[in-house]
């Protein structure tokens, strides 16, 4: 038996006991069989390493990626408009308040709203993101910070994730450790891939955003809604997209390429793939496929 840890529900593992993620069925998360895979700490080794690789210095790919975006956008419109709307809505949401950005990666939202006069701090467990962001951008380098959430130790009225509660495996301390962190009516502003209700009989761990070994539980709708309300937080939005990139990175997986660093990069050689073609023909297959995982923007409001 192992514990599902969002909802505490015991699973047979007998079955899935040699695969790397288990299927809650009860509250259908997906998370990571930790009795054969690191644990979360690998993550900072993996990302000090992923950030020192410079993946967009590659004008040509850059441009075929927002060539295959592009159509995308046309074939989604509606889709598209909404996430774009989502942008728009959270900029007028955190325009006066205090913000910390954890994980900003590349940094290229913190910079945005730092131009803007926004009052924003980037966290990072990221050595070399956390430099590459002093060099790129010295007028900001009192902005950011190396550590994790456990390290914050002021509180802010805005908490922005993207693409980090992915790769937490204590998933209930992670989210108290934010609300701690938050003032009062504070928001935590998160996005995560999110399984497809539609799509609920998975039966590949490749039809899914799983990255080995960095992906630690993959949410649904219904195990965000038990969080928060274990947590102590109100569902302050959730909405989900259709989303091409990880359409591109579900392909990739199918393809036996379980490293992000290969879809960040397609010249990224090992063994001679994915070469240049493999990545314009993914691509184009990846406008027709469909999505097993969708993108959520989620805000979480601190209750008290
Ligand atoms: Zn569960």
């Amino acid at each position: 038996m192992i514990r599902c840890p969002i909802c505490g529900v015991a699973t047979q593992i007998s079955e899935n006991f040699k695969k790397d993620y288990i299927l809650c069925q009860n509250c259908f998360c997906f998370f990571i069989n930790k009795s054969h895979i690191d644990d979360e700490t690998e993550n900072k080794r993996y990302f000090d390493n992923f950030y020192s690789l410079n993946f967009y210095n590659d004008k040509f790919k850059v441009m075929i990626g927002k060539i295959f975006k592009t159509i995308d956008y046309l074939l989604k419109f509606y889709n598209t408009y909404n996430f774009k709307n989502f942008e728009q809505k959270i900029l007028r949401l955190i325009n006066d308040k205090k913000i910390l950005e954890i994980g900003f990666g590349e940094g290229d939202f913190l910079k945005k709203i730092l131009d803007k006069g926004y009052n924003a701090y980037g966290l990072e467990i990221s050595s070399s993101a956390v430099e590459k962001f002093k060099q790129k951008y010295p007028e900001y380098k009192e902005r950011v910070f190396l550590g994790n959430i456990d390290t914050v130790n002021e509180n802010y009225d805005v908490i922005i994730a993207r693409a980090v509660v992915e790769h937490i495996d204590e998933q209930i301390a992670f989210f108290k450790n934010i609300k701690n962190k938050l003032n009062k009516k504070g928001l935590f502003i998160f996005s995560i891939p999110i399984t497809n209700k539609a799509k609920r009989n998975i039966k590949y761990e490749c039809d899914i955003n799983f990255w080995f070994p960095y992906h630690r539980v993959i949410h649904s709708e219904d195990s965000i809604k038990l969080l928060a309300n274990k947590v102590g937080f109100k569902i302050f939005y959730i909405h989900n997209y259709d989303y091409f990139d990880y359409r591109l990175m579900n392909l990739y997986l199918k393809n036996g390429i379980r490293d992000i660093a290969f879809y960040r990069n397609p010249y990224f050689k090992v063994n001679g793939f994915p070469n240049t073609n493999t990545f314009l023909l993914l691509c184009f297959k990846a406008l027709f496929i469909n999505s097993y995982t969708l993108y959520a923007n989620i805000i979480f409001q601190n209750e008290n």
